[in-house]
């Protein structure tokens, strides 16, 4: 990809290359009309209030209702945001993305009674529903989800009173969201070709990419130069945020944040706790692998801004689009006949946009309805990297897709928990495919580096804001006051345990709390790191028992949402509440240290 290579028009695109969203609907028109219908849905809705729990019939139609309005919105919002990402330049698809957005919030609204209205009845007077409505059964595990937060409803006045608050509450995460990206200005540098660029966050991670050391060092000083200058207000955020927290967990009667933010999706604090206990068990191995990007790169001092520099060069393929189809159908084989098939409709049904376009959206995911095919888009670009991120998006959609096709809407979507396991587990078995296709020395090293950077990220990094996270929790809990200074501390100690002493501390780095986005989600970044452990110990047991174990695997990607994730994981062959798939997940770690140690044992000392 040469940088004067001129980016085409939508409409310039080969049709076979961009997603058919005429599936969903076959026009705009098509659209409004389901538009209006969710509208006027929302006056039956409303003509259900007050009698949700009055008997079984009752709660019946309340559950479907809301069932089918939302299943309807969640196609309408999926064909307005699909046509948004395609050219995010076309007022028309702004427009409809807007009005979907809105019209989402409008739903949401409508249908709030419901969940409260069913936890004032008496609970043993909805089991007795369930034991003698047989329509009702479809609900039995959403209503036990329902009646598991019981203990920490209150009553409907401080409920009123409570939902009332709720949009202050999300307040310090917006004010960190407008600061962040309207308001903060960042420096220019120079790139490596001597031209000024202004810094940004999406300019930051590729020029700390950057094999050019002068330009990684100025990118580093120069975004923390930024946060630097507003580091206050951005801890103040952040302690308000927390303090949300704590609040709720008190308010809800939990015996603490983590816990409040853990049960609701029904996963055991000892989850995190595992996980964190055990990561520490394993630092020594970073500290090795730190160790040993320092002498690859010939330097005599490691520095955060060294880390994401490439430590070998990609392996130097051209993967044209064809072939990145040819590599993950070949790779995905072992997974069985069924799934090769919805493979091959997700290429030949035309789930996937691949090429950029001017004003595409940029990245890559995969999405869709419970009624949509699960649509992918991508950015391919003709780089071997390009494969891994097919084949990860594959993985989303393939889960979507088996979910889909088995569970009621009920269950259609899965939770963020399991989230990252299908496409983590696909990106494996492309690793697999590769390392046992190609007898290429520099493939196999790019592809040993690449996974040591997976786990390093992934399940180290995360591990320690997990860490941090439970930290700033505590100290509020514990009454302490949230400082600026405070989250400083904290955030260098770990850094310096988690990374040794084969980097040095750059004072910056101390502040990198004030810029993650995900420490205002409350809890939510230990499942990248669990959700990795969790497709490499199944990857493992595909690999070492075959059928059985693909089987139990194709039973999972089924599964959706119908069971707690843990009894999904722990069906499939994973338990997340042992130490187990963490430990295992560091000694491939390890295993492959060892071999990119013997790889370069020739290199610089
Ligand atoms: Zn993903």
């Amino acid at each position: 990809m040469t940088e004067m290579q001129k980016i085409p028009r939508r409409d310039e695109i080969p049709e076979q290359y961009r997603w058919d969203l005429t599936t969903i609907y076959p026009d705009d028109a098509a659209w409004e009309q389901d538009i209006a219908a969710i509208e006027s849905m929302l006056g039956d809705v409303a003509a259900l209030q007050g009698r949700v729990a009055r008997s079984a019939d009752d709660l019946l139609a309340a559950l479907r209702m809301r069932d089918q309005v939302s299943m309807r919105l969640w196609q309408v919002y999926v064909y307005a945001n699909r046509r948004f990402d395609s050219d995010t330049t076309d007022p028309v698809g702004q427009a409809l993305a807007e009005r979907a957005g809105t019209l989402a919030a409008k739903v949401s609204a409508a249908l709030a009674f419901i969940d409260p209205e069913i936890l004032v009845a008496p609970e043993e007077q909805i089991r007795a529903w369930l034991r003698d409505h047989p329509d009702l059964a479809v609900y039995e595990y959403a209503l036990d989800q329902l009646l598991r937060q019981r203990d920490h409803v209150r009553s409907a006045e401080v409920e009123a009173i409570l939902a009332q608050f709720s949009d202050i509450t999300r307040a310090p995460g917006e004010i960190f969201e407008v600061l962040t990206n309207a308001d903060l200005s960042f420096p220019t540098i120079e790139d490596e070709h001597g031209q000024t660029v202004q810094l940004s966050h999406g300019r930051y991670m590729r020029l700390l990419r950057s094999p050019d050391r002068r330009v990684r060092r100025d990118a580093f000083i120069g975004y923390y130069s930024a946060f630097q200058g507003i580091r206050n207000t951005l801890g103040a955020s952040l302690a308000a945020q927390v303090r949300t927290h704590v609040l709720n967990a008190r308010v809800r009667n939990y015996t603490s944040s983590l816990e409040a933010a853990l049960t609701p999706n029904d996963i055991p604090v000892e989850v995190y706790h595992n996980l964190i206990a055990t990561v520490n068990a394993n630092l020594s191995r970073l500290h090795r692998y730190l160790r040993l990007r320092r002498r690859i790169m010939g330097l005599d001092e490691l520095h955060f801004y060294d880390l994401y520099a490439p430590l070998v060069p990609e392996a130097d393929v051209a993967v044209p689009y064809a072939e990145g189809e040819r590599l993950v159908r070949a790779a995905f084989e072992p997974l069985g006949e069924e799934y090769g098939a919805a493979i091959a409709e997700a290429f030949g049904n035309r789930w996937i946009d691949v090429y950029e376009n001017v004003g595409k959206r940029s990245g890559a995911y995969s999405d869709g309805a419970y009624t949509t095919a699960p649509f992918m888009l991508l950015n391919y670009q003709d780089r071997l990297n390009d494969v891994f991120t097919l084949a990860h998006e594959l993985g989303h959609a393939m889960h979507s897709y088996f979910t889909r096709k088995t569970q009621p809407y009920v269950y259609g979507d899965y939770t963020i928990f399991v989230a990252e396991v299908a496409s983590t587990l696909n990106e494996a078995l492309l690793t697999d495919y590769l390392l046992q296709t190609r007898d290429d020395p520099t493939l196999r090293r790019y592809l040993i580096v690449e996974q040591l950077e997976d786990i390093r990220t992934t399940l180290f990094r995360q591990t320690m804001f997990a860490e941090f996270e439970l930290e700033i929790h505590r100290r509020a809990e514990a009454g302490e006051p949230l400082t600026t200074e405070l989250f400083s501390t904290i955030y260098r100690n770990l850094v310096a345990r988690y990374h040794g002493s084969d980097v040095m501390l750059d004072e910056q780095i101390a502040l990198e709390w004030a810029r993650i986005p995900h420490f205002y989600y409350n809890f939510y970044v230990y499942q990248y790191a669990t959700g990795l452990s969790a497709a490499l110990a199944l990857h493992a047991r595909i690999v070492n028992e075959g059928r059985p174990a693909i089987e139990r695997y194709l039973r999972f990607l089924r599964s959706g949402s119908s069971r707690p994730s843990i009894e999904l994981l722990r069906d499939a062959g994973v338990d997340m509440l042992s130490p187990a798939p963490i430990q295992a997940a560091m000694d491939h770690f390890d295993a492959l240290l060892g071999e990119l140690e013997q790889m370069t044992a020739g290199a610089q000392q």
